[in-house]
């Protein structure tokens, strides 16, 4: 073997090919395959672990071995029974576009390198500014891995913008039901816990208004210096939308930042019903959107927005001396200004392919009908005697548990037929329905953002659901 890594023109070709088979024949049988799969480290280690070969083999039995023991030990969340966490419905277009953009191993870094690939991060950009009701010419925003890294990315903005380099006095408020990941982006910037207020829900899961006003108001009294506050557009755990109007006025009233983390709820702008809900997004001075989530994007691409692109660049932009020729006219954006990535892959273009090819329509549609399936199981529970609704359908996310009202279960006992329906579902690869705990209850919970979800397939859930349920409580 020589010190290279080429293969012939007609190797490559016979083992990309291999590779789309792969990937066609996986996207035609989605259906028929199994959403779940469970594998313990020891079995996992059985197959995989070994020392780093110091002599290779044949691409084909890599490839056949991966085929063999990789894919089959993923669970498949594109699956039109995956509902748990949020599901990665993914579409072809961009997963091909992906490939391209690996293929040529486009550096999405710098204008200089590679203009179109920053042509089309401004482009799809402004696509994006423009669904939020951004200013387009004066916002910006990056795409990044996703919607993690997005609010980092916001809260390190609002801190430099709010309070320049002394941070020992700024206070930053979310909500109990706020993604984890911004406790995280919290804790990296370096926030000390008495700087963070998590502040509790109503009963509907949205943040408390006169809770928030409160602390706001009572930290200023003891000096401190309210900096931002965190929305959520759709809580990963229910879709509530905290009431960004009332927060909008709030934030702009005692001069904080308002960070909108759309992570999960953003697309729903493109439904009528979405859009409504999301009234008051636009007030925003951030927001995170998660394409890889409800845009239908394969992992990783997440997006965060700003009314002012000024603000990324003042935050990000650092000048080393061998990026000087990069430098160029201003107009020409190099992304790594935007965020705290260099060297960065072509993520827009998926973005791009998938949008130009099916058009917006296509994920109009498709948000439509999911909002609207979660409603119609929201319709089947309501009426049925077995099941009571915990939270309502909210941006295509319901959570519900097993509660027959003839049966007179104790919490207790509720909650353990419940985390056991999910333990049954799971082992026999029914559906990947898990549970999550809502008002301490545990409560099982559907997010129906797949298109190819059909009510069919939540029928066929329930019925097994059902099944085990009569089972566990020994009715049969
Ligand atoms: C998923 C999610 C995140 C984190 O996004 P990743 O893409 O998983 O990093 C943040 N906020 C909310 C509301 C989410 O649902």
């Amino acid at each position: 073997m020589s010190a290279h890594f080429d293969l012939s023109k007609d190797e490559m070709k016979s083992y990309g090919y291999k590779i789309v088979d792969l990937i066609a024949e996986h996207w035609a049988t989605i259906e028929e395959q199994k959403p779940v799969v469970k594998a313990t480290r020891e079995e996992m280690d059985s197959v995989f672990l070994q020392e780093a070969p110091e002599k290779g083999m044949s691409a084909d039995k890599v490839l056949d071995f991966v085929v063999e023991n990789v894919i089959p030990n993923s669970s498949v969340t594109a699956h039109p029974k995956a509902f748990s966490f949020v599901p990665g419905p993914s579409n072809f277009i961009s997963t091909m576009a992906d490939s391209l953009a690996t293929g040529f191993n486009i550096f999405s870094g710098g204008w200089m390198v590679s203009p179109a690939a920053a042509e089309l991060e401004i482009v799809t950009m402004n696509w994006l500014l423009k669904m939020y009701d951004f200013p387009v010419a004066k916002g910006g925003g990056i795409f990044t891995s996703g919607g993690s890294m997005a609010n980092l990315t916001a809260i390190v903005t609002a801190r430099r913008l709010k309070c320049g380099d002394d941070f020992s006095k700024a206070v930053i408020y979310l909500s109990d039901q706020a993604h984890s990941s911004n406790i995280k982006a919290i804790r990296v910037l370096g926030f000390k816990k008495e700087q963070i207020r998590i502040l509790p829900t109503d009963i509907e899961f949205r943040i408390s208004m006169n809770k928030l006003k409160n602390a706001i108001a009572k930290d200023r009294l003891e000096g401190l210096e309210p900096f931002c506050f965190i929305a959520s557009a759709g809580t990963t755990n229910t879709g509530t939308v905290d009431p960004l109007e009332d927060i909008a006025d709030i934030c702009e009233a005692e001069g904080l930042w308002m960070h909108v983390d759309g992570a999960y709820g953003g697309a729903a702008i493109l439904s009528e019903k979405g859009a409504r809900a999301l009234r008051g997004i636009e007030r925003a001075d951030s927001l995170t959107v998660d394409p890889h989530k409800w845009f239908f994007q394969p992992y990783e691409i997440g997006c965060l927005l700003v009314k002012d692109s000024s603000w990324l660049s003042n935050t990000f932009s650092e000048k080393p001396e061998y990026l000087r020729d990069i430098e160029g006219n201003e107009s020409e954006i190099n992304f790594y200004d935007y965020g705290i990535q260099l060297t960065r892959r072509l993520r827009a273009l998926k973005f791009y392919m998938s949008i130009k090819t099916y058009g917006l329509e296509t994920f109009k549609k498709a948000i439509t009908y999911n909002i609207q399936i979660a409603e119609d199981v929201e319709r089947m529970l309501r009426k049925s005697r077995n099941w009571e609704i915990i939270s309502p359908a909210n941006l295509a996310i319901i959570n519900f548990r097993y509660n027959p009202l003839h049966l007179d279960l104790t919490e207790p006992q509720i909650d353990e037929v419940n985390q056991k329906i999910s333990e049954k579902i799971m082992e026999n690869a029914d559906a990947f329905l898990v549970t999550t705990l809502l008002n301490k209850q545990v409560v099982l919970r559907m997010c129906l953002i797949n298109p190819k979800t059909t009510f069919k397939d939540v029928e066929d859930t329930f019925l097994r659901c059902n099944l085990y349920a009569e089972e566990i409580l020994n009715l049969k």
